[in-house]
């Protein structure tokens, strides 16, 4: 049976999911949009855009407190959605489920709430050299303030963790190991289950930076074995300004709040202060209700495709997209792991990263370019930049074919 017939038989039919999203009806540059810059932020589906609109229209309140109607309907749509999303990644429990603006401050969050009260001077942080800067930058803030040390895991030069010094680099000093499920620059699928073995028996926990997996594969919390799991909402097809930071009760209790102000307490004197339960506790002020509303229809609608189907036809899509770009003469892929997601990071020539963007997107083609904020992962290549195609649930083989032809003509041009 022909991979294309496997798929619409598993319920994947890319015309219909394409159908799903409005903005690929536009054209660029009188071209047909081909969008293939979702590991930035990903389209929305017709599913997430109503939702948003559906609440604005009908249900905008603010949440919690009201006793009117608006106000309840309100909670139970911003709530409802943190028992789907909270299922999505199979927590154990609704209330383990904390919204944050996204996973840049979920990783903010861990690091203030959780791990500067436990740090003292030649404690060390453990993260990787593939690392958005979202998982190195608070990091360092925290080494600041505290005197602890940070220390980075070495990748090889096919983009993968070198595990050899990772178990190295593992030690009693560690207080946290912070570690990407999927690398945004480079494609990398990192062994996370096994890593979090590995760390937890020296007691370590493992923080894991999810943005890019979960719009990609099935994340099952229990199952990787992590301490918490960070993610946003824009890369999974949900709004901007929502996402989630998952960790377990017990070490939700037990941690500091992140913000102070309304909602995260239950009673306020001027003498004290006593906090909400989690995940209240770290949701201090009005939250993006919207989002939050979107976010829980981005997960209704990943799973009516189901997370496995997305996995396959993507795999599918990156083999069949890796081998078309690399037919290109002087086309250099950076980040070749065995196991990838949908990123393909490539330099062509030595055209600079920015000139082929700025060509292509005239054949209606997006990508991006630049150090995808991951710098050292990009210099690691000894490259300042490079061009990154990263691939949706809605892109298919014809897109490819059109981004291999505009990379094409792109190179003839300086030529
Ligand atoms: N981590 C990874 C791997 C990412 O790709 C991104 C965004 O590109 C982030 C973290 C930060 O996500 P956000 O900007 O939504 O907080």
């Amino acid at each position: 049976m022909s991979n294309v017939a496997k798929h619409l038989e598993g319920g994947f039919d890319v015309e219909r999911v394409r159908a799903d999203f409005p903005i690929l009806q536009r054209t660029v540059h009188n071209k047909p949009l081909a969008y293939f810059d979702t590991a930035a932020s990903a389209q929305r589906p017709l599913a997430v855009i109503e939702a948003t609109d559906r609440f604005y229209r009908q249900h905008n309140a603010n949440i919690h407190r009201g006793v009117h109607t608006l106000s309840q309907e309100a909670t139970e749509a911003y709530e409802g959605a943190r028992d789907r999303v909270a299922s999505f990644i199979n927590a154990p429990s609704r209330d383990e489920l904390v919204f944050t603006r996204g996973t840049t401050e979920s990783i903010n969050l861990v690091a203030q709430a959780y791990l500067r009260p436990r740090l003292e001077p030649g404690d060390q942080i453990l993260i990787s050299h593939m690392e958005h800067h979202s998982n190195i930058v608070p990091w360092q803030i925290l080494c600041e303030q505290t005197g602890a040390e940070l220390k980075v895991i070495p990748i090889n030069e096919r983009g993968e963790l070198d595990m050899e010094a990772f178990a190295g680099l593992l030690n009693e000093r560690v207080r946290l190991l912070g570690i990407v499920h999927v690398s945004n620059a480079l494609g990398t699928i990192n062994p996370v289950a096994e890593i979090c073995r590995a760390a937890h028996a020296l007691d370590i926990p493992v923080l894991v930076d999810g943005a890019q997996a979960m719009p990609h594969q099935s994340v099952d919390v229990q199952a990787l074995g992590c301490d918490f799991y960070c993610f946003s909402g824009h890369k999974m097809y949900g709004p901007t300004g929502i996402g989630g930071l998952w960790a377990p009760l017990e070490t939700l209790n037990d941690m500091d709040p992140y913000q102070g102000g309304g909602e995260m307490i239950k009673t306020v004197t001027f003498e004290e202060t006593v906090y909400n339960d989690p995940p209240g506790k770290f949701e201090a002020g009005t939250p993006n209700i919207a989002g939050g509303v979107g976010l829980g229809a981005a997960v209704d609608y990943l799973a009516s495709l189901g997370m496995d189907n997305i996995a396959g036809y993507e795999s599918d899509l990156l083999a069949y997209a890796t081998e078309k770009l690399s037919s290109i003469d002087g086309l250099r892929i950076v980040g070749t792991a065995a196991r990838k997601a949908g990123v393909i990071s490539f330099m062509l020539g030595d055209i600079h990263p920015n000139d082929i963007g700025t060509i292509i997107d005239h054949y209606g083609v997006a990508i991006r370019t630049g150090h995808h904020c991951a710098m050292p992962a990009i210099r690691h290549f000894g490259l300042p930049a490079t061009c990154r195609a990263s691939l949706g649930i809605y892109n298919t083989r014809h897109e490819v074919d059109v981004l291999h032809d505009a990379l094409l003509a792109a190179g003839r041009m300086f030529n």
